[in-house]
């Protein structure tokens, strides 16, 4: 584990174990939070995906899901909608959960604890991805420097050379941190042949659908419209290719948006209300992008940047907190003790002046 997450750890049983959430919990009670999640595993860290940071095993999720149930009020992301439009007023310790892509894992895995503790949540796909046709591009990268016979690759991109060492896991999985942020910096107009040039070079074949490994399935549609007819799921839209919309350019970015408007409606019967930005963060979407989603009758959308929901909040780039790695973190999260501390800090140091 590397020592970020092992501080972030240490920290959030510290904030848990001296009372410290449960100050923030009273305190704070009246922001709301959104938390993402990605697919779920049941055998992290096997050899077949290089980073299992989108795939939380699934015992920490139904210990999360128990803690949000127990001390909590799981609320749907359309009750928070509501709640900003003044047409209801949320429960205090509001949580809304969230899910991005559309993973096999989440209806296979955690459906079946979210129906038990009956906690509502939006699941964000990819159409193409569910469509079976449109693989993520950032699994296609996993694999083909995983799956390699490669022990090195020289690798132009950006106007920088980059020697990636693959003759060991723990070298691949480097590789593949050095290579992300260079990819993700691609117009999006060359990201796909720079992926297909990369796998030539590492000599291998594209993925297809029935050679991913398990967590990196696309969920069917036929899942989709299980979990949506249940009503507990909503099925929210996460663009059709997951392309970075900034580096779209403006057509690209319609087609985008209005393809998984169009997908989602077909295969659901109903228009999506909601919009996750794929990567989300700051500069990961324009305030062209804001504009076409609320243009294709999207209601809401979610970013990445992290962020308690208060009274007013911006429904079109509403704050998430990644997922966390284990119960503290996510009591940590929720009550507001993690965004309590970087506040203080944040004072602390405006005060000494170093910011
Ligand atoms: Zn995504």
């Amino acid at each position: 584990m590397p020592p970020v997450f092992q501080s972030r750890a240490v920290k959030a049983a510290a904030l848990v174990g001296s009372g410290f959430s449960s100050f923030t919990r009273t305190r704070r009670a009246a922001e709301a939070t959104i938390l993402t999640f990605h697919g779920l595993c049941e055998d992290a860290g096997s050899p077949d995906i290089l980073d299992w940071t989108l795939h939380l095993p699934v015992e920490v999720f139904r210990s999360v899901c128990a803690m949000l149930a127990s001390d909590y009020r799981v609320v749907s992301l359309a009750d928070l909608i509501a709640a900003q439009n003044n047409q209801l007023s949320l429960p205090d310790n509001s949580v809304v959960i969230t899910f991005d892509d559309g993973y096999e894992s989440n209806f296979k895995l955690a459906y079946p604890i979210l129906r038990r503790f009956n906690l509502p949540a939006t699941i964000f796909v990819a159409t193409g991805f569910l469509d079976g046709v449109d693989m993520l591009w950032f699994q296609r990268v996993d694999l083909a420097l995983g799956r390699t016979r490669k022990e090195t690759l020289e690798w132009k991109i950006n106007g920088r050379k980059l020697r990636l060492y693959l003759g060991t896991r723990e070298q691949r999985q480097q590789s593949l941190m050095q290579l992300m942020p260079e990819l993700k910096e691609l117009p999006d107009a060359d990201l796909l042949d720079e992926v297909d040039r990369l796998e030539r070079a590492l000599e291998v074949h594209p993925p297809t659908l029935v050679d991913l490994p398990a967590p990196m399935r696309p969920m069917s549609w036929d899942m989709a419209r299980e979990m949506a007819d249940s009503g507990l799921i909503e099925i929210g839209g996460h663009t059709h290719t997951h392309p970075i919309l900034s580096r779209c350019d403006s057509m690209t970015m319609r087609a985008e948006i209005s393809t998984c408007r169009n997908r989602i409606l077909a295969e659901l019967g109903d228009l999506p209300a909601s919009f996750a930005y794929p990567n989300g963060g700051e500069g990961d979407y324009t305030r062209e992008t804001m504009l076409l989603v609320r243009e294709a009758g999207f209601k809401c959308a979610c970013s990445t940047i992290n962020g308690r929901v208060g009274t007013e909040a911006p429904m079109f780039q509403l704050p998430r907190y990644g997922s966390p790695e284990s119960v503290w973190e996510a009591e940590a999260t929720v009550s507001g003790a993690f965004e309590t501390l970087k506040e203080w800090r944040r004072s602390c140091l405006k005060a000494m002046s170093l910011i």
